[in-house]
């Protein structure tokens, strides 16, 4: 059975290419029927922290990004970890490095000097125990290959060797006993039973320096997908400089919706064809790891927006009414029941929450109205005969709907000799204190006979 995991460093929030390697490791966990993990990776003491750990779990599941079974922390199995160092000491696979600092700091000088690549080989590899001093201070090191090569058949990066001459004995624990980050993933990702290691693609040198640890606990290897990275739009890798890169700024600043996130970050690195528009459950039918392209996709916010602008029109009223009155402040029942209403006018070209918000604004404005500058430039003296014929118009009108408003506007605009959008401007401004809005006679029938004639009036005096 297929196990996959998501395994991220609680030092930040969870960011854009972090989702996007979530969901990959679920949507192909769902697509075999197997089991999609959660791991953080918390050994980073001092880099840490909790509001990270909640960021991180908040917006999986705001992305519908749900793992299967309790989330494992790492640092809480420091002591498995250290167990299988000894076990690999006790084997002959590891061994007690007494180096000291002096002697590595020599090392580095001379690579440097050298313009070499660090490559510790330690004179404690292959002393016997008799010969190691009885109490200093040691680092368990890896006994990593020496000759030949390792090759990772990559299911997204293809076949990659390295020589393993290119390879260090990395160090398993450190001298105070704690276990390294190299180690300390290999153990959790067996302990787990993963068996497909989807990450980014800046961990595929770090698969030459786990493997090893693989090969001598005599463990099954898993299979690796390296995924290439997000960029900004200008093909540098994705960086604060870009605008945001956490996810909750694109749920709370940038109002997109979880869907269009989702849809937009599988979109990017994989296609089925020509198909923009995809379901949860179609991803999960089609996902395949064959189909991630190697190079790095560039993060485009337009094309968000456009997913997004299309699932805000098929998104429930309700929901839109809720998030929208989250953002207004607005969430008495009254003011809820008034955006559901007016969602349908809304929404029709909206590209994300905000664009809906302000849309709304007028619905709550209080009298007078404030006019923006467009719309006070739409009060001529001209126009406001106008509105003062329409507001005699609409004060006759009985059956306050949209049917009974449009033509009562239209008959002022024919006794007038002028055409219907004279009369609508004005009125729109008045009625929004804007220039742009939903169709006027919309606008008429959500704000109700006392509303709209009221605000008409004050821009009449
Ligand atoms: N904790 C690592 C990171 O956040 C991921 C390690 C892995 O996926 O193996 O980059």
């Amino acid at each position: 059975p297929v196990v996959t995991r998501f395994a991220p460093s609680p030092t930040g929030f969870l960011h854009l290419g972090g989702a996007r390697t979530a969901l990959f490791n679920l949507l192909f966990a769902r697509h075999h029927g197997g089991k999609f993990l959660l791991r953080i990776e918390d050994t980073d003491r001092a880099r840490s922290t909790q509001p990270a750990i909640d960021a991180i779990l908040s917006g999986m599941r705001w992305l519908g990004l749900e793992w299967d079974g309790d989330v494992t922390y790492q640092f809480a199995r420091a002591a498995r970890h250290a167990e299988v160092a000894h076990a690999m000491v006790e084997a002959g696979h590891a061994y007690r490095c007494y180096m000291t600092a002096e002697e590595l700091a020599q090392l580095r000088a001379e690579a440097e000097a050298a313009k070499t690549p660090l490559r510790i080989r330690s004179q404690w590899r292959d002393c016997s125990p008799a010969d190691r001093p009885a109490d200093a201070p040691f680092v368990v090191r890896l006994k990593a290959p020496r000759e030949g090569a390792t090759t990772i058949d990559d299911l997204v990066q293809g076949s990659v060797t390295v020589q393993n001459a290119e390879l260090d004995d990395l160090v398993l624990l450190r001298s105070d006993g704690t276990p390294t980050y190299m180690l300390a993933v290999v153990v959790d990702d067996h302990d787990m039973g993963v068996t497909h290691v989807i990450r980014g693609d800046d961990h595929l040198n770090n698969a030459f320096r786990q493997l090893p640890i693989y090969r001598a606990n005599g463990w099954p290897e898993p299979v690796y997908a390296h995924i290439p990275l997000i960029h900004g739009s200008d093909g540098a890798k994705l960086s604060k400089r870009h605008g945001a890169v956490g996810i909750e700024a694109y749920r709370d600043e940038l109002g997109i919706l979880p869907e269009a996130l989702d849809n937009y970050l599988l979109r990017l690195g994989w296609g089925h064809g020509d198909d923009e528009i995809i379901s949860r459950e179609e991803a999960i039918r089609w996902f395949d790891l064959a189909d991630v392209g190697k190079s790095p996709s560039r993060f485009d916010l337009k094309k968000l927006e456009h997913l997004n602008g299309h699932y805000l029109r098929e998104a429930g009223d309700p929901r839109l009414a809720k998030l929208v009155g989250d953002r207004l402040g607005m969430t008495d029942d009254p003011a809820l029941n008034l955006l559901q209403r007016a969602m349908p006018y809304l929404k029709v070209r909206a590209a994300n929450l905000n664009d809906l918000a302000t849309g709304a604004e007028f619905l709550f404005a209080s009298r007078p109205l404030v006019m923006d500058t467009a719309a006070s430039l739409l009060l001529t003296d001209e126009l406001c005969r106008l509105l003062a014929a329409a507001y005699r118009a609409l004060d006759a009108v009985h059956n306050w709907d949209t049917e009974a408003l449009d033509a009562a506007v239209r008959r002022v605009a024919e006794e007038q000799g002028v055409k219907l959008g004279q009369v609508a401007q004005p009125l729109r401004a008045a009625l929004t204190g804007r220039k742009t809005s939903p169709g006027i006679f919309d606008v008429l029938a959500l704000l109700g006979r006392d509303e709209s004639l009221g605000r008409i009036a004050d821009q009449m005096a």
